[in-house]
């Protein structure tokens, strides 16, 4: 399905009832903390639609803070602000995020008739224990209850989880994945904590207490959530913070599992695990086990859509070096093939060897 083009209208902080110990919102959007002026929201709204292009569908969002945390009169004049760009068909639809406890029964019956369609939810984690070291103030149950009530009145539900957070393990990660997938949100949002400066989180770096995850391991533990998350059919949406100058800003972003292609990493390494599990049953099934056999070099021959290559040969080739290692009586070539749908693989004893 198209993806549509998101509007995003930031709000730092706005609504927070106070700061998480790993974030600063300012640093993130480039902003105060301060909600934009309606004058402001006409500008970007405008902006945008200038690079529509043929996109069919246009949102709205408000992110960047707790929009249901909002004062009400605040909420409404956001959406009421909207309004008159739905009405005219420019935008189909309003995002917004915000914290699982600020959903409730009143606040969803203030935005229902406003073309709100989908609301983000910072969930975290779904350990109680990890989500009270952030400073979150919310539990696992305000996120089954928020969830539950969004899906009740029909409106969209993504979740933001974060990896790295202090206190999570492995284990947790993976059994708050399963938690929330279960749960049936539509999209998901996955992002690796960066120390900001001006957190909790960054006093903490600074006095030892808080270590960020490696690259590598990152990689790996949102590779390992896309797959809970992909079996149970929520699209992950987002993976790692968009790139930006601030991102490369040292004296902004102080450590963290940063790359400005986190996204392409996570696909490729899931590439990876697909090609060896593919690889692993076509030589026991089509050729016998060669390994057993050994002596002789294979050619393998991986075949995939053109839009896929860049995904199956990894960040500087990393994906073939690995398969090298991984696979040291074989040598692998790749063609591209049209025939095959972007996300097929098909692998075979390379031709031209014989
Ligand atoms: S994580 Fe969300 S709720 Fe917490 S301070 Fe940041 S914007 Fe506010």
């Amino acid at each position: 399905m198209e993806s549509p083009l998101v509007i995003p209208v930031f709000i730092p902080h706005s609504g927070c009832p106070h700061q998480c110990a790993f974030c600063n919102q300012s640093i993130i959007t480039s902003r105060k903390r301060c909600l934009p002026d309606p004058e402001e929201i006409d500008e970007i709204i405008g902006q945008y639609l200038r690079f529509k292009g043929n996109r069919s569908r246009v949102e709205l969002a408000f992110f960047g803070g707790n929009f249901l945390g909002l004062p009400e009169s605040d909420i409404l004049w956001l959406l009421e602000k909207v309004r008159p760009y739905i009405e005219n068909q420019s935008i189909q639809g309003i995002r917004c995020s915000t914290r699982p406890d600020t959903v409730t029964e009143q606040t969803l019956d203030l935005i229902r008739p406003h073309g709100v369609t989908l609301v983000e939810l910072g969930v975290q984690s779904m350990a109680d224990s990890v989500l009270n070291q952030s400073n979150r103030g919310h539990k696992s149950f305000h996120t089954r209850q928020a969830i539950g009530l969004l899906q009740a009145y029909g409106i969209q539900v993504g979740v933001q989880m974060m990896v790295g957070l202090p206190g999570d393990t492995t284990a947790q990660l993976m059994d708050s994945t399963k938690q929330i997938s279960a749960l049936g949100p539509d999209v998901a949002r996955i992002y690796p904590l960066m120390v900001l400066e001006g957190s909790l989180l960054a006093r903490w770096y600074r006095e030892g207490s808080y270590l960020p995850l490696g690259l590598d391991q990152s990689v790996y533990l949102v590779k390992e959530m896309c797959k809970i998350f992909n079996q149970a059919d929520v699209a992950v949406i987002r993976m790692g913070l968009q790139a930006s100058e601030m991102m490369e800003d040292a004296t902004r972003v102080l450590a963290g599992p940063w790359h400005p292609a986190f996204g392409h990493l996570v696909l490729s390494a899931l590439v990876y695990d697909q090609v060896c599990e593919k690889l692993d049953a076509f030589l026991v099934l089509d050729m016998g086990n060669p390994m057993i056999e050994g002596a002789r070099v294979i050619h393998i021959l991986l075949r995939v859509h053109p839009r896929f290559v860049s995904r199956l040969r990894g960040d500087k080739n990393s994906n073939l070096e690995k398969l090298e290692n991984a696979y040291p009586d074989l040598r692998f070539s790749i063609q591209t093939d049209e025939t095959l749908m972007p996300g097929e693989m098909a692998i075979q004893k390379d031709p031209a060897w014989g």
